[in-house]
């Protein structure tokens, strides 16, 4: 019987490597609802409405029903790439410059009632992983299965660090590490902040683990 898997936690926790994982093991739709957020804070640069970290948030809200966000299944990558507005925008929205505005985005109320909805609507067939921040606590809180990733931020940022690296970027590690201190800040601490663990959500640490092993284990757990 199918079910419906979130997994929540900080970035760089291996979030989506778990999830992309389960997805293929379980033949199960992966969604990043992260890469949602970043897409609308990618439209939110082009258009001007957030510039020098400055989020022009009315222009925001009412350029919402402007912002179309889709995920598209490429068969030779293995996984979904993301799309706004008809624009594969998969690798444009992994930048620094973005992660660096999306939090700012992403706690705008109405941004995220619009991307939860849509979430939901994703989700109304079970076998779909889910990976975000608040997934088992508002999008899927009746979710069969919940995981919550953690790791210390110095591990987090030395792999956020050479993804980067990897893909081509500039970036020091010390910029990374602080961006990755400045976003966890600004999503754990506002009062509706989107990340909190949900009860009945298993907590995972994999600062010391390796994905592989841990991934055996949350599989294990899946399929009971
Ligand atoms: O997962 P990722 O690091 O790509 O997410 C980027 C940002 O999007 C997070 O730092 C957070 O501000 C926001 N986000 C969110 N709720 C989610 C997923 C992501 O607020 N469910």
């Amino acid at each position: 019987k199918k079910i419906t898997i979130a997994i929540d936690g900080f970035s760089s926790t291996g979030k989506s490597t778990i999830a992309k994982k389960l997805a293929q093991a379980l033949n199960y739709v992966y969604v990043d609802s992260g890469a949602m957020y970043r897409a609308v804070t990618y439209f939110a640069i082009q258009k001007g409405i957030i510039s020098n970290g400055e989020v022009s948030i009315e222009d925001l809200i009412k350029a919402l029903p402007e912002i179309q966000i889709s995920f598209k299944y490429n068969e030779d990558l293995g996984f979904s790439e993301t799309y706004l507005n008809g624009e594969n925008v998969t690798k444009a929205i992994r930048t620094m410059d973005i992660s660096r505005n999306v939090s700012r985005i992403a706690e705008v109320s109405e941004v995220r009632q619009k991307l939860v909805e849509q979430q939901q609507e994703m989700g109304k067939e079970k076998g779909v992983v889910m990976d975000g921040r608040d997934i088992g606590t508002v999008v899927f809180p009746d979710a069969e299965m919940k995981l919550f990733m953690t790791a210390t931020p110095a591990i987090r940022a030395k792999r956020r660090y050479k993804e980067l690296i990897d893909r081509g970027e500039e970036v020091q590690y010390e910029d990374v590490l602080e961006s990755e201190q400045r976003r966890d800040l600004i999503d754990s601490t506002r009062e509706d902040s989107p990340l909190k663990r949900a009860a009945d959500a298993i907590e995972f640490d994999n600062t010391d683990m390796g994905i592989e092993e841990q991934f055996e284990r949350i599989l294990a757990f899946a399929k009971r």
